[in-house]
């Protein structure tokens, strides 16, 4: 399927769906300094044919404007003739859509994914026993045990994906950069959003729980 043959009223339910979680995320202050990126797939999929819409570099992510996003090909090219540039992230959506056939990918830097992402850095995963939110993951098991994998960042950001394509655990919707952030995805939207914020729950409970178990907190 090309890109013109994607009916315009679906391409328009994307960019409103984009819009109503981008403000929500922004309103959590979950966009320092214009940091993370957002995207959804319209269209048809194979893993080596699909579109999204992508948040365009550069913007302030708490406002609303016509330029706040575009659509890409698989490859992360432009569409439709369009002074916008997609986020410099996009490569690592690509990568995700293509390794995932999921329906949204979100990304987000928040304090306490950057905190676990160095605290668990030598094991190369967040691991998480027992909590009950990870039931938001459609993992069912009694006091289910999960490591949320973590990778190399690099300022040349091409560079990640590699790892990203060795490190990505098809049961867990997330992975995160080291000292970065969290890309979190699911089947649509919904499932990308509920993901996310499970994610941002259970970093926030790891970074707790250690400094719990090392005396120094509460
Ligand atoms: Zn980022």
């Amino acid at each position: 399927m090309s890109f013109a043959d994607i009916p315009l009223e679906e391409k328009q339910r994307v960019i409103g769906e984009l819009s109503a979680i981008k403000a929500d995320f922004a309103s959590r202050g979950w966009f320092a300094g214009t940091s993370g990126n957002l995207s959804m797939r319209v269209g048809e999929y194979r893993p080596d044919a699909f579109h999204f819409a992508v948040t365009a570099s550069g913007k302030d992510k708490s406002k609303s404007t016509p330029e706040d996003f575009l659509f890409v090909d698989q490859a992360g090219k432009p569409c439709e003739t369009t002074r916008l540039k997609p986020s410099a992230e996009t490569v690592i959506h690509c990568e995700i859509y293509r390794k995932t056939g999921c329906g949204a990918i979100f990304h987000t830097h928040t304090v306490f994914n950057n905190l676990v992402s160095e605290w668990f850095w030598e094991r190369r995963h967040v691991p998480v026993e027992g909590v009950e939110l990870i039931k938001a993951f459609n993992i069912w098991d009694e006091e289910a045990v999960i490591q949320i994998p973590i990778v190399s960042n690099f300022a040349d950001v091409p560079r990640i994906v590699p790892e990203i394509t060795e490190k990505l655990d098809p049961r867990i919707p997330g992975i995160l950069l080291r000292k970065h952030g969290i890309y979190a995805w699911g089947e649509d939207a919904f499932a990308a959003k509920r993901h996310l914020e499970a994610f941002e729950f259970l970093f926030e409970y790891a970074y707790r729980w250690e400094l719990l178990k090392s005396g120094k907190a509460l």
